[in-house]
Order: structure tokens, then C-alpha cells, then sequence
């Protein structure tokens, strides 16, 4: 950093009803976080309640663990909090989440219009949903009216990601959440990449929230795990694809209800309580990440535009961003999530296996540092065409931020490229 102070990327938002959630809810022995409740089976004093539980009459209690344990329920108020939701379900992964949120509501015939830089596993599972019959169409969200353009009488749904992964191309989120309000469609943000502590989709009008609990929520790496939340801003009674028992209750339930019970119990996605625990462990400690990576998210970026062996870099806190001012407007930071473009795509190999303290993997979020080629790996099934519309570039490096010191990552960046030169 030669002395350069670190960039401010201070994140302003409270974990104080995060923190204290579980104790506030009476767990036993006044602990202070709620037991890893590893039972499958509950039983009941009285048939009546298990048959209250079974009718939705009963709530706040358990009766088999795919549907839910006390463990996982401590964590989804957690993620409520942080979202400013509703209600969250969470399921055993960010891809089960979304499976169940496609699954549970969309039917054959339906239309949804996507993001085109979505994450990998997201595309793919489209692609098996159009096979059942689902239409999809995949647009440049950056500009609304791609999104109008798109909107028919069969749309359902519009779902985008905060920031596209590798090239954080950002959508145009309060322009589409507008239309989806005028016309009446539901919209789904996955919040994996800001996370809750840089963004609220709710604020933009999203109606349900998708966050991978595997990347920065977790953040220390040692279980997956994701949640949909339901953020109260869409109203189900404009929605068709609610059965009929599902529209008994009070219809702010009606989203959640369809969801927790054809996404969760029928899909079977299901989160474990050991894998839940160790995520509201990660969770408590998210604003601390999310400060820390975003300054030294920041503090790389800068560094790497200045060198010399460097091409484009894409990272939403630089002013040269295209999206950079509403990043500004709407993110408390620019997020931990960077990439960048050598100038000779001949030297990415070396320049990776140069790097000491930087790990060479796949993930994303996690509290140590991680680099990736995305071209040759990640995006390798995909054709060069749709690689180029995503402005994935052969030399394209991804690198999510961990809480390393930033000046033991900037120098060994900076070793690295003097390969390069
Ligand atoms: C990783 C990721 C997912 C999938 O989450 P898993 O927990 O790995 O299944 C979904 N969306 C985005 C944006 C992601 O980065």
C-alpha cells in the first residue's frame, strides 16, 4: 500500500438484533446461541397439537427435520433481521434455494425474464427448466428497457443478481424493481454477492431475496448452505401459481408457505443443524468482513489499475466503473468480489503460480483470498460468443477478497506481475 490509507468502506448497519436473536428467543439454560437440534422425529404430548402442526394451525414447532429444526429456525430469524424481511426459509444450499424458488413457483407455460450474467449453476438449471417447459428470457438488466422489451402475458418473474460474477456488471435495480410493481410481477434478487450488510433488496422493491449462505454469509468456508427470504413488498394475491390450499392463511403467508412446503419438504433441499450452526457462528461477524474486504477490495483494485501488465479492471468502487455511481447510490461498499485482464493473456499461468499468499481455487466469500481463470475453468463448457457477451476474456482473472492484511496481498500481487513485464 506504500503508505496509502486504506480506502473507507465502512459498513454502517447493526448486528445488534442479529447478536442477541438467539437469547432473546429463551433458549434453554440461558445460553447464548441456540443448540445444534440434531433430531429428525418430534413428538407431542397431545395428538391435537400434531395435528394443528400438520394443518398450519400450530406454529414454532418441528415434526420432521426436512421441513425444519429449531437450529435452522434461529438461523432464518437471522437472516430476516439482516435482509429486513418477512420470513426466511433455508435450504442446504444457494443452488437448493433457487432450485426451490423456481420449482415452487413456476408451471409450464409460464415466462421469466433473467439476467444474462448470472452465476453458472443459476444458467444451468435454467437451462432444465426450459426442458420442462418454462420460457426464459435472458437480457442485459444493466438497461430496463431490455426488461420492458422482454414482458408479456405469461411473465411471472424477473430474477437478477446485485453483481455479476466475474465482471460485476450491476443491473438496473430500481428501474426494474419499478416495473415489476407496475406490472405486477414478482422480483427475485440474489443477494450473494453484496450480501445483506452492503444491500437490502427489499429496498429496491424486490419481493423475495436469494442469498447463498456458502460465500460471505458463512464466510469462514465449512459449510454450504442458502436462504430465500420473503421481504413483504409483494403482494401473492396478484400471483396465479398459489395453490388453492396454500391460500387459506393471512396472504402474506402465501409466497412463504407454497415455499417452505413444495420447496423444502417436497424438493427435499434441506439444510443440516450442524451446517446451520456454523453458518449463524460466520453470520455474527458479517458487517466486520464486509468493512474489512470491501477496503481491501478497493485498495487492490486501485493498485492494479495503475500496473503497467494490467488491461481492464472491473470492480464496482472504481469511479471508471459504467455502474459505479448507482453502486455508490444504492452499496455501502463496493463488495469483495474483483476481476481483472492482463495485458498478455500468455502470462496469467505464471503470474497465478506465482502467488504466495492469494490461494488458486474456486470459491468465493470465504475469509481467505482466492484467484481464479475463469475462462479456462468455470466458463470452459460455455462458447467463446456467450463468454465475449459476458465480457469474459481469455485472460480474465477473478479474485474474491479475504481479510488478509492488505499490504501482504498487494505485494504479493505485485511479485507476482513482475513476471508479466
Ligand atoms: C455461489 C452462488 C450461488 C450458489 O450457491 P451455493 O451455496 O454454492 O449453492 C448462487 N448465486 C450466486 C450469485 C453465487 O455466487
Amino acid at each position: 500500500m506504500n503508505g496509502e490509507e486504506m480506502p473507507d468502506a465502512g459498513v454502517h448497519m447493526s448486528m445488534t438484533p442479529v447478536l442477541h436473536a438467539d437469547r432473546l428467543a429463551g433458549v434453554e439454560h440461558g445460553a447464548i446461541h441456540s443448540p445444534i437440534h440434531t433430531s429428525v422425529q418430534y413428538t407431542f404430548e397431545r395428538t391435537s397439537d400434531l395435528i394443528d402442526l400438520f394443518q398450519g394451525r400450530l406454529k414454532g414447532r418441528f415434526n420432521y427435520a426436512r421441513s425444519g429444526t429449531p437450529t435452522i429456525a434461529a438461523l432464518e430469524r437471522k437472516i430476516t433481521h439482516l435482509e429486513g424481511g418477512r420470513e426466511t426459509v433455508c435450504f442446504a444450499s444457494g443452488m437448493a434455494a433457487i432450485s426451490a424458488v423456481f420449482l415452487s413457483l413456476l408451471r409450464a407455460g409460464d415466462h421469466i425474464v433473467v439476467s444474462r450474467f448470472l452465476f453458472g449453476g443459476t444458467v444451468n438449471l435454467l437451462d432444465t427448466l426450459q426442458g420442462f417447459g418454462v420460457h426464459v428470457s435472458f437480457v442485459d438488466t444493466c438497461d430496463v428497457r431490455n426488461v420492458r422489451a422482454e414482458v408479456g402475458e405469461n411473465t411471472r418473474l424477473v430474477f437478477v443478481e446485485t453483481v455479476a460474477n466475474p465482471a460485476t456488471q450491476i443491473p438496473d435495480l430500481e428501474s426494474i424493481g419499478q416495473l415489476c410493481r407496475e406490472r405486477e410481477l414478482l422480483f427475485i434478487v440474489d443477494n450473494t454477492v453484496t450480501s445483506p450488510a452492503l444491500f437490502r433488496p427489499a429496498t429496491v422493491g424486490a419481493g423475495l431475496v436469494v442469498n447463498s449462505l456458502s460465500k460471505t454469509l458463512g464466510g469462514h468456508g465449512v459449510a454450504l448452505g442458502g436462504a430465500v427470504t420473503d421481504t413483504g413488498r409483494f403482494d401473492w394475491t396478484l400471483y396465479p401459481n398459489i395453490a388453492a390450499r396454500y391460500r387459506n392463511a393471512d396472504p402474506a403467508q402465501w409466497g412463504i408457505q407454497q415455499l417452505r412446503k413444495k420447496g423444502l419438504r417436497d424438493v427435499g433441499g434441506a439444510l443440516s443443524s450442524d451446517h446451520a450452526h456454523r453458518i449463524a457462528i460466520g453470520v455474527e461477524t458479517l458487517v466486520l468482513r464486509a468493512t474489512q474486504t470491501g477496503g481491501t477490495a478497493l485498495a487492490l483494485a486501485r493498485f492494479l489499475r495503475e500496473h503497467a501488465a494490467i488491461g481492464e479492471v472491473h470492480y464496482p468502487g472504481l469511479e471508471t466503473h459504467p455502474q459505479h455511481e448507482l453502486a455508490k447510490r444504492l452499496f455501502a461498499n463496493g463488495a469483495w468480489l474483483l476481476s481483472f485482464e492482463l495485458k498478455r493473456a500468455n502470462d496469467m499461468i505464471p503470474f497465478l503460480d506465482r502467488l504466495r499468499v492469494a490461494g488458486r481455487g474456486t470459491g468465493m466469500g470465504d475469509n481467505r483470498t482466492l484467484v481464479i481463470p475463469v475462462a479456462p475453468t468455470i466458463y470452459w463448457e460455455i462458447d467463446r460468443e456467450v463468454r465475449e457477451q459476458m465480457k469474459i476474456s481469455d485472460g480474465l482473472i477473478r479474485v474474491s477478497i479475504g481479510l488478509e492484511d492488505p499490504r501482504d496481498l498487494i505485494r504479493d500481487f505485485d511479485e507476482a506481475l513482475q513476471l508479466c513485464s
